[in-house]
């Protein structure tokens, strides 16, 4: 009987568009006779010696037509990236001749991957656990230095390391458990109350570290979102372009012209702020394209974390000014007096006046002031924080880790509530198992597969 082996799976590794060099990736136990059946070497004689870069052209077997100029390279299991067999092609950065190739190498007998489906294939075969591949997704998408150092973390091991000892713990407690059960004689000599207290205690505290982490770890890989809000001709625009050191929103004295909204990533501290700029906030009967703007605006500033509320120095308070106050009630706020250059001397004083509960930030747009001072009411605003705030983490579990911590914490709850005058080895044993799984679907080793699909679901193919 032949013996099934598993899939050769093939994908362009590098993004679509125009590139100087393209790169499609083969995995499997075919990678290296699908590449000499479409790989023809500059040195006919040349020996496919792994991990060696070789130099020759794709010729499609079928058409016999040549299809690009290439590098290729065979790297043989288990010193691969999935630990199986793979192939990598170093072709021209078109995305056509990437196209080609990657139908050449169909032919030959590969199949299209899946997204993630190389990444999963590493977890699979253990090259990874399965924090190491979510770090992958998590490096891929970083936008920050602070949040691809944590990706980087946890790809080395730091989350696995930290579960990994308080699953050593709690097995070690396992194992006087089960002794307790099998010998119910000896169980009050085995357990005894106080120290599995300290133990659990001590277990307690490391998930509540890490659940801690997870919550710095969300807004220091994801940011947050700031919309920028205030009455027309305040300066939206203008802070926004003052922010991005780019010319992107319109920048024009007649109000409302700003129509749409506009969303731009700025790197503050190290935090991705994700910021909105939007069409003036204001009851209008006006034309309809603004209508439709200020019904965008009031979304966005429903969507967003943080409000930037502009004021215009130059001029007293407006009736619009305290109502954009009132409506931004629930939000963390960021009130900015825009306009210094040209500011009237006590409007500093009437803000403190009208808004005694938040701080105003003096800028001007135009001449780029008080824009370090602003980026620090951001982030101390957003993150509670001052500016010197680095979290060190060795890991920053993501929202799927911290609902199983939540859950192994829990379970630890119970297990210590249960410590009481007569121990009940039965009980304790459910609450810690609960534990144990709970982590162990952390690192990966009780994951459904349904959680598997949903996580490499995430990744793109080719990776
Ligand atoms: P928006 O409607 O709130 O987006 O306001 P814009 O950014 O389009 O700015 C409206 C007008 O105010 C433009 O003429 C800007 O040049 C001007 N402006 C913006 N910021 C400042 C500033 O700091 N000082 C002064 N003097 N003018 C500014």
């Amino acid at each position: 009987m032949a013996i099934q082996l598993e899939p050769t799976i093939a994908a362009i590794a590098t993004p679509p568009g125009v590139g100087g060099i393209g790169i499609i990736r083969i995995s499997g136990p075919n990678a290296l006779v699908i590449l000499k059946k479409i790989f023809i070497p500059k040195n006919k004689s040349v020996v496919f010696t792994s991990h060696r870069l070789l130099y020759g052209w794709i010729k499609s077997p079928v058409t016999n037509q040549f299809l690009d100029e290439v590098l290729a390279v065979y790297m043989q299991a288990p010193h691969t990236y999935t630990r199986d067999d793979v192939v990598e092609i170093h072709a021209h950065g078109s995305f056509v001749a990437l196209q080609q190739i990657l139908t050449v190498v169909q032919d030959a007998g590969a199949r299209l991957a899946e997204p993630g489906e190389f990444t999963k294939n590493a977890f699979l075969n253990g090259r990874l656990d399965l924090t190491q591949a979510e770090a992958v997704i998590e490096l891929l998408r970083a936008k920050t230095g602070k949040g691809l150092r944590a990706a980087v973390n946890q790809l080395q091991g730091g989350l696995h390391g930290e579960v990994q000892e308080i699953i050593d713990t709690l097995l070690k407690i396992k194992a006087l458990i089960e002794v307790a059960i099998d010998f119910p004689d000896d169980e009050i000599e085995l357990l005894n109350a106080a120290v599995l207290r300290e133990q659990m205690q001590q277990v307690s505290d490391a998930l509540n570290n890490l659940i801690l982490a997870a919550d710095h770890g969300r807004i220091l890989k994801e940011g947050f979102s700031a919309v920028i809000i205030g009455r027309p001709n305040v300066g939206k625009s203008s802070l926004l372009n003052t922010l991005l050191r780019e010319d992107r929103a319109i920048v024009t004295p007649i109000p409302g012209t700003t129509r749409d909204t506009i969303e731009e990533c700025l790197d503050i501290n190290g935090l991705p702020v994700k910021i909105i700029d939007t069409a003036g906030i204001r009851d209008t009967e006006g034309e309809e394209i603004e209508d439709i703007g200020i019904k965008r605006s009031k979304t966005k500033l429903a969507e967003a974390d943080l409000v930037l509320l502009l004021l215009d120095s130059s001029m007293p308070l407006q009736k619009d000014d305290f109502k954009l106050v009132a409506d931004t009630k629930d939000k963390m706020l960021v009130l900015v007096a825009n306009k210094a250059d040209i500011g009237r001397a006590d409007f500093t004083y009437e803000c403190g006046e009208a808004f005694p509960e938040t701080k105003v930030t003096v800028i001007s747009a135009k001449n780029d002031t008080g824009i370090t001072q602003l980026k620090e009411a951001i982030f101390t605003t957003a993150t509670g924080q001052g500016t010197d705030w680095a979290p060190e983490y060795a890991a920053l579990p993501n929202l799927r880790h911290r609902a199983s911590l939540v859950k192994a914490h829990s379970a630890v709850q119970c297990f210590v509530n249960s410590l009481t005058a007569v121990i009940s080895p039965d009980l304790l044993a459910i609450d810690l198992q609960a534990s144990l799984d709970n982590l162990g679907d952390i690192i990966g080793y009780t994951t459904t597969d349904d959680v598997l699909d949903q996580i490499f679901g995430q990744f793109c193919i080719g990776k």
